[in-house]
């Protein structure tokens, strides 16, 4: 039945889904000036998110990831949780949070049936944290990855983005932190964005340099599972938990893509660096559009292009990953 595959033989069975673009924090990458309130947009609602999951689950999907903006500034994000978790064919949640609301909410979500959380925490330095994020909230981040496994979580994920001269010498402190801790940590090369130049240009660091680090350390790399992202994952006999390096400025990031976006307006995104968003919404107002749905989604994977063109300096059309999911 399998059939969100591209002209690369490249198989989707993961979709990234935004449900907002609001965001509460200010991450100097992302959103330095705070979320700019545009009134006229509205999210996709609860029936959308589930006609267009059951239409994505149709052709194949098995994995959704909610994200955003902050999903879970949404009232209904619990819903949201529910609502995916139930489509017959999806076997995996995940979210990605910057943790706002977790240690309150974490546990409501497992049970709607969360699987997975990634949390991002850029610097294990409380007044970096605030820097990098434009929130003091460092100690409520931390306490709510406590929730996560109190609420049974067994691993939980946490991105941060590397960036020169504000986390990259954090690396001592990271390791530490995860050497009795169940933490897969991803380090996430600095994207440019359409909204950022000096600040890529100041700050970005190759995931390479912490590569070399690691393997000098005794760290080895995982074998990739059939279907694995494009992460490089590192294990350590003495330490609990992984790495994760995301280096989408390395040679064959791409190759190993197996993701599709769709952004909280509804639109298909076929690369996170894409020139255009295939609108699906006229699709997803009553339940009688699913052939159609499905049809548009295999039209458009047609056109998805071997690889991104960041290397040129091309960033397509995404102003921030505030508005796409990351
Ligand atoms: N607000 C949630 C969060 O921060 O985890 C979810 C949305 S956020 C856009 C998803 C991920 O993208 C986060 O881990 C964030 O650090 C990462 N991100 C945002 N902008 C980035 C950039 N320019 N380069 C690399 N990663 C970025
Ligand atoms: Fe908000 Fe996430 Fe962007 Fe930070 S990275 S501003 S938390 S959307």
């Amino acid at each position: 039945m399998f059939e969100l595959q591209d002209a690369f033989a490249r198989k989707f069975q993961y979709l990234r889904l935004s449900v907002t673009d609001v965001c509460n924090f200010k991450c100097q990458y992302c959103l330095p000036d705070g979320y700019m309130p545009d009134g006229r947009k509205s999210f996709l609602t609860l029936d959308e998110i589930r006609r267009l999951v059951h239409g994505f689950a149709a052709m194949g999907t098995s994995k959704v990831r909610i994200t955003g903006g902050e999903p879970s500034l949404r009232k209904d994000f619990t819903q949201i949780i529910e609502t995916v978790a139930a489509t017959p064919g999806i076997e995996k949640v995940a979210m990605t949070t910057n943790g706002y609301r977790m240690k309150k909410q974490v546990a409501d979500w497992r049970q709607a049936g969360l699987t997975a959380i990634n949390v991002s925490v850029d610097s294990l330095d409380p007044r970096m944290f605030h820097q990098i994020t434009g929130q003091n909230r460092f100690h409520e981040v931390m306490d709510g990855i406590d929730a996560a496994f109190v609420a049974g979580f067994e691993q939980v994920k946490v991105n941060a983005v590397l960036m020169r001269g504000l986390n990259d010498g954090d690396l001592d402190r990271f390791l530490a932190w995860i050497k009795d801790n169940p933490i897969q940590l991803r380090f996430i090369e600095l994207m440019q964005t359409g909204e950022m130049d000096e600040l890529f240009q100041r700050h970005h660091v190759r995931g390479a340099v912490i590569k070399a680090i690691l393997l000098q350390q005794g760290w080895q790399q995982k074998l990739k599972a059939h279907n694995d992202g494009p992460a490089e994952v590192f294990w350590h006999a003495d330490y609990k938990g992984e790495i994760g390096l995301i280096m989408p400025y390395s040679k064959d990031f791409c190759a190993s893509c197996n993701r599709l976006r769709v952004s909280s307006l509804g639109k298909l995104h076929l690369c996170l660096f894409g020139d255009y968003g295939v609108d699906l919404r006229d699709l997803l107002a009553d339940d009688h559009h699913q052939a159609d749905l499905q049809r548009r989604l295999r039209e458009a994977l047609v056109d998805k292009k071997a690889t991104h063109f960041l290397h040129e300096g091309i960033t397509g059309m995404t102003p921030h990953l505030a508005s796409i999911g990351g």
